[in-house]
């Protein structure tokens, strides 16, 4: 066997005949709840046959985003009525949300599965594609660089999360975000405060600077405030700066972490809206607003809590509930770019294009070594081993 897989097309000889098969990639229809997005939309697809490789879309996978199946087959791709169908053959499985063991009990030995992988919540599943010897890439873990921009999908579904969440603070307001003079007097603009200026929250800052409101944003990374200035927000400049490995925040430490909360607590209590965005990647996000502190804001005023689902930057968030406190509605909103899935599913079907560009090469095989950077970083499984060392730490209780 050769050192390589052939990948858009599969070529296989016997004496008398030569025959091409193009690689088949399948595109099931995703079933967490509250999923409306689809790793694949009609205008990738048609990019992708003419690339050479063979698409195939559970029917209906595309519905909750707005793409239906006869937009898929006018594209090019094979609609596959049930899972056999969709993966008999099937080489590469395009997802959003990470695989169930039953999806993984679907696929044949050595199928590549790229998608979000969430490991830490999936050890399970993660087990089982190891043993099951299926490749898997994990989406989350490619690297922040220059390079892998075109395949960053965090960033591209964070930037649909801080406009959801923008929105959401808008809807839940009981005040006009902008400026207004009317015969019946004149409205002043609402304040809204972002906390955490990454990716999500440079999003959300100028979605609210584009409603008209007021907008201040505090980041302990330092850095962030020529971005957010840039946006036409107000940074709060604190004594804090934690910018820790790869760009990203460090953990702040016990006496910081008062210190933080301390200072944020005046900015919340003028706030009509707070979004905050705080994340330390692989743990519990930091709490920067505590019950106390919401005992102070103005009645009527918004958190949306987007670090709701790894804990909560407000004390009294819960994922996927909004509960009131003290006249402040708290919003823990689970999934925020599923709520745009036209474009988000665009934006991830675009991500996962380049990535299938640098993982099948140009001379159209796919290696077995993953030696580059992006794909080394974002091998989760391959071969029957799990090769993200900190998710096989955690598989074997370290
Ligand atoms: P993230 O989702 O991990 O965190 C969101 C933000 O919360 C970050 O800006 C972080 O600094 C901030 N934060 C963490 N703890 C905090 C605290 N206690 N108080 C206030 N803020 C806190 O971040 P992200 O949006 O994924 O971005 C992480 C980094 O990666 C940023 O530096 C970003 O600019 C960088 N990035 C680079 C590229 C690229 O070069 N290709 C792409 C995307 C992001």
């Amino acid at each position: 066997m050769s050192s390589t897989i052939t990948a858009q097309t599969e070529t296989t000889s016997d004496q008398k005949n030569q025959v091409t098969i193009p690689v088949v990639i399948a595109v099931p229809k995703e079933h967490v709840q509250g999923e409306q997005r689809v790793a694949m939309v009609p205008e990738v697809v048609q990019k992708l046959i003419r690339s050479g490789y063979e698409i195939r879309i559970e029917h209906n996978a595309g519905t909750g985003a707005f793409y239906p199946d006869d937009m898929f087959a006018a594209a090019g791709a094979k609609i596959a009525s049930n899972p056999s169908e969709l993966l008999d053959g099937a080489r590469i499985v395009l997802r959003v949300q990470p695989p169930s063991v039953a999806d993984i009990d679907q696929l044949a030995e050595g199928s590549i599965v790229i998608g979000f992988m969430n490991p830490a919540n999936n050890l399970g599943a993660i087990a089982r594609m190891r043993d099951r010897k299926i490749t898997a890439f994990a989406l989350e873990f490619v690297p922040r660089i220059s390079r892998a921009q075109s395949m960053d999908a965090l960033s591209s579904q964070a930037t649909a999360g801080g406009y959801v969440a923008a929105i959401m603070g808008a809807d839940n307001c009981p005040k006009f975000l902008p400026m207004l003079t009317t015969a019946a007097g004149t409205i002043r603009p609402a304040t809204v405060l972002i906390l955490g200026a990454g990716v999500a929250g440079l999003m959300a800052i100028a979605t609210a600077r584009r409603l008209g409101a007021i907008v201040e944003a505090y980041d302990v990374r330092r850095a962030a405030g020529e971005q957010v200035r840039r946006l036409g927000a107000k940074f709060l400049e604190l004594e804090i700066n934690a910018e820790g490995q790869g760009g990203y925040a460090r953990e702040l430490t016990p006496e910081e972490k008062v210190k933080e909360q301390q200072m944020v607590s005046a900015a919340v209590a003028r706030a009509d809206i707070i979004i905050t965005t705080a994340a330390i990647p692989g743990r519990k996000a930091p709490v920067l607003i505590t019950k106390e502190t919401v005992a102070t804001m103005r009645p009527g005023a918004v958190i949306i809590d987007m670090a709701a689902e790894s804990g909560g930057n407000c004390e009294l968030t819960q994922a996927g509930k909004s509960i009131r406190e003290h006249g402040v509605l708290i919003i823990g909103p689970q999934n925020l770019p599923a709520r745009v899935p036209f474009h988000t599913s665009q934006m991830y079907a675009k991500n996962l294009q380049s990535f299938l560009t640098l993982l099948v090469g140009k001379d159209g095989a796919i290696g077995r070594e993953f030696t580059d950077e992006i794909l080394a970083a974002s091998l989760l499984v391959h071969a029957g081993e799990v090769c993200h060392k900190p998710t096989r730490e955690l598989m074997s209780g370290g």
